[in-house]
């Protein structure tokens, strides 16, 4: 083992972070994770960090975005020797690099319902081998490298155990819910040895391997994306698997470990109705009022809905969206003379009743089940309410993103939404889950529609609120610090 040489004697001025992670807008994206991935690394640079941004190279993003090749390496893997080629180019209309790690075979799949979990082993792999490539060039080397969710949380141990390196990591939990669970075999395929991880599999009842805990066992720190959610990551209970990493990690480290919530920001740049894309009528706060009817008005006539409150629905089709609950109180929705739009793709079996409901209620609900940014934003733009039904939230952007287009968000009462949305001020809360509790916010939503004058000045209260990431850039540059001069 190399000796060991406390890493904060050897800081680099500025700081230097390396950011990776599965999506990052624009690049690619399928949720919340590729907009934080695009729009964090912007902010940092603006505080004086040299940032830079490793991901996987899917072929659809070549064709777009410009790349240069720069170099190739190999890894081993499956005991055979594979190429990594090094591609670079920036985020659009900034100057922060990104690097691009292809491999046809491992890397180059997009579709991630056939994607199988030594794919992301591999990319792990291979963030590992760029970082030694990176090292013997000597020009750009990682202080800390900061994981996101669990398509990246084998870096640490891979960094500790296989490569013995002193660069110390954070791995952000964007949602506890993926894992990246799979054999342990999986891993024989990346070389990882027995007393490298497999140790895990002697500490029952881990009996599986669990990317995302591993992350958890080995960064250096963990940090998640809202106060709330931190909280109730640090109620999970041992009924749950992670639980056990959770404590095994507090064990080796001692008790009192606080994770840190940093609330997302987004790119106000982009998710605006005055300097961002609109599909159909800018606007602004004090041109909310005629801005939105436009653009209801052209969303309206585009799906032959009336002109009533208009109620959508944004995101991913899985079982934490709770789409379930409005389902279950459609009847009811339907006899309040509003209509309700859907837009998501996923779960097949959620899709199916959505569509269902779609069927049964053609006067009043919409279902689009795609992913289509050109139509989120046209629904952002044009709805009055957003409904986030969650059943647990880490953040959620999309709330920040309605109210930045003045659409007042009707919300679950949990992780994220709780510390971004003010309770009858800049949106309505309910019990998570509860079909009762979603029937009541309508009601009170419906009865602020009903007076136009409050109606707007709420409108306008969301559209003043600041979601730029300037304050949460701030509080992750404090977090890599404390990590980098903290001993341990
Ligand atoms: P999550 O990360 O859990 O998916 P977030 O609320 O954090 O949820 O982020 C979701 C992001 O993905 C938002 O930018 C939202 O606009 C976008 N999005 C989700 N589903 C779709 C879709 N079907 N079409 C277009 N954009 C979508």
């Amino acid at each position: 083992m190399a000796t060991h040489v406390p890493h904060h004697e050897k800081i680099t001025m500025p700081l230097r972070v390396l950011v990776t992670g599965y999506e990052v807008a624009p690049f690619y994206k399928r949720g919340g994770l590729g907009d934080v991935l695009g729009s964090l690394p912007i902010s940092l640079q603006k505080l004086g960090i040299d940032v830079r941004l490793v991901m996987p190279d899917y072929r659809s993003i070549k064709k777009e975005y410009p790349q240069k090749k720069i170099a190739s390496f190999k890894v081993v893997f499956d005991k055979k020797e594979e190429e990594v080629t090094i591609f670079q180019g920036t985020l659009p209309k900034t100057t922060v690099t990104v690097y691009f790690l292809s491999n046809r075979r491992l890397i180059s799949v997009i579709n991630l319902k056939k994607k199988r979990i030594e794919e992301f082993i591999f990319f792990d792999l291979a963030v590992t081998g760029f970082i030694n490539w990176l090292e013997a060039q000597g020009e750009y080397v990682p202080d800390l490298v900061h994981c996101n969710d669990w398509h990246t949380a084998l870096i640490p141990l891979l960094l500790q155990r296989r490569m013995r390196s002193t660069i110390k990591t954070l791995l952000t939990i964007h949602n506890l819910g993926y894992q990246g669970k799979g054999s342990f075999s999986a891993l024989d395929q990346a070389g990882i040895q027995d007393e490298e991880l497999k140790l895990l599999s002697r500490r029952s009842p881990v009996t599986e391997l669990n990317a995302l805990g591993e992350g958890i066992l080995h960064a250096d720190a963990i940090s998640t994306v809202s106060p709330q959610y931190a909280k109730e990551i640090s109620k999970v209970r041992n009924r749950t698997k992670i639980y056990h990493y959770f404590r095994m990690r507090e064990k080796e480290r001692g008790r009192g470990e606080v994770i840190e919530g940093i609330v997302n920001g987004i790119d106000e740049m982009v998710w605006s109705p005055i300097s961002g894309r609109v599909i159909t009528r800018k606007y602004s706060i004090q041109t909310v009022k005629k801005g939105k009817s436009e653009n209801k008005a052209m969303l309206l006539k585009k799906l032959g809905l009336p002109d009533r409150p208009t109620f959508s629905f944004i995101g991913r089709m899985a079982a934490q969206k709770g789409i379930g609950t409005i389902i279950t109180t459609m009847k009811e929705l339907s006899s309040r003379e509003c209509n309700v739009i859907f837009l998501g793709s996923g779960d097949p079996k959620i899709e199916q009743s959505v569509k269902q409901i779609a069927k049964e209620y053609p006067k009043s609900v919409r279902a689009e089940i795609e992913y289509s940014e050109d139509f989120a934003y046209l629904l952002y733009a044009g709805s009055d309410f957003l409904l986030v039904p969650s059943l647990y939230e880490p953040c959620g952007l999309i709330q920040m993103v309605a109210m930045k287009y003045g659409t007042i968000p009707v919300a679950s009462r949990t992780g994220g939404l709780i510390d971004t949305i003010k309770d009858g001020e800049t949106g309505f809360l309910f019990e998570s889950g509860s079909a009762k509790g979603l029937v009541a916010a309508v009601d009170k939503a419906l009865g602020v529609y009903g007076k136009p004058a409050i109606l707007e000045r709420m409108r306008q209260r969301c559209m003043e609120q600041d979601f730029s990431w300037d304050k949460s850039a701030k509080e992750y540059v404090k977090l890599y610090e404390s990590i980098l001069t903290s001993s341990s």
